[in-house]
């Protein structure tokens, strides 16, 4: 299937990017790795006059520490989170995540910001920001703001970016020694989106639990957080009783689109199961079990 035509511009500076955006008035939509745009055009869900391909932008790219954050390039590649070393250690969530997105291929080209800011809940890096309550830099021309994940998703590819914005960093927290996460993803086989799939992000001090996030994939127009739930839970030992009940709530929020992957019951239902298991995995790990 072939796109529409369309123009073409490869930037070499942020600047000149942004610039390009303003000119073209809502009309150009920025190139990444191109592995959902291009298919969005094929079928005519986009028809952008230009495209603005990012990169060849270094300054989008890598990978560093500043203080107790780790800033991500948006064009940082999956692969690329998947093989740093700093993120390994210091927020070992994120390229656990990644293992779970596409195959290597995607991978190789697929980028951190083009995960985040085409607004599919059905992603897997959308539900992961909001549990490490990471910000995202969003330049325009005109300036510079950093929003907070938790309010970046507004609906089905539908985010707070505006057209004539730029995402151009990703922040998210160093984890504390003996933070505890999880990610659980249930797909139908290697290089699909998820059935379903929680996130848990918690610390405990001594048994109970200080601090916990629950945030769910592909089960709402959005990456959702399980607020009631973790409210829940905070401040309490986990024990299995209070796990099933954090995993009714979270099951309480879901409001699936039926699909290929499911029925709405089916998807609900292992949307619950991805919590048990994510809260579970999550404690284990935050005891040094795991
Ligand atoms: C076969 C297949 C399987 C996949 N499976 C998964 C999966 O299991 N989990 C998962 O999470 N994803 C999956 N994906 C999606 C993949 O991760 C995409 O790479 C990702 O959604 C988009 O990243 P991209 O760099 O390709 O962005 P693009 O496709 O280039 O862009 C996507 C959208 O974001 C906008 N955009 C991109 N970068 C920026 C920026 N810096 N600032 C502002 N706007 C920007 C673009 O204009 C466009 O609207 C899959 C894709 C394929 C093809």
């Amino acid at each position: 299937m072939i796109p529409p035509s369309f123009s073409y511009r490869a930037p070499a500076t942020v600047s000149e990017a942004l610039a390009l955006l303003n000119e073209s008035d809502g009309e150009a939509k920025v190139l990444a790795g191109g592995h959902s745009l291009l298919p969005m055009m094929k079928f005519r869900f986009a028809e952008p006059a230009l495209l603005i391909d990012i990169g060849r932008i270094p300054e989008l790219k890598g990978i560093r520490q500043v203080g107790n954050r780790i800033h991500i390039g948006a064009m940082t590649t999956e692969n690329e989170l998947l093989e740093s070393a700093l993120l390994k250690e210091k927020c070992p969530l994120l390229p656990e995540v990644v293992r779970w997105i596409a195959d290597p291929q995607v991978r190789n080209r697929g980028t951190i910001g083009g995960d985040i800011a085409h607004g599919d809940p059905a992603n897997d890096h959308p539900a992961t920001m909001r549990a490490l309550e990471a910000e995202f830099v969003l330049k325009s021309a005109d300036g510079e703001r950093v929003v907070a994940a938790d309010d970046f998703y507004l609906g089905t590819y539908y985010t707070l970016l505006e057209a004539n914005e730029l995402l151009t960093e990703i922040r998210v927290p160093v984890l504390p020694p003996g933070t505890g996460y999880a990610y659980k993803k249930l797909k139908r086989k290697t290089g699909d989106f998820a059935i379903a799939a929680a996130c848990v992000v918690l610390s405990l001090t001594g048994d109970k639990c200080e601090r916990i996030a629950i945030t769910l994939t592909n089960v709402g127009p959005t990456p959702l957080r399980a607020e009631t739930a973790e409210k829940l839970l905070t401040g309490k030992a986990i024990d299995d009783q209070l796990v099933e009940q954090a995993a009714q709530l979270a099951m309480e929020i879901c409001d699936p689109a039926e699909d290929l992957r499911g029925d709405k019951e089916y998807k609900i239902h292992m949307a619950g199961e991805m919590t048990r298991r994510a809260i579970r995995e999550a404690i284990d790990r935050a005891r040094g079990r795991k």
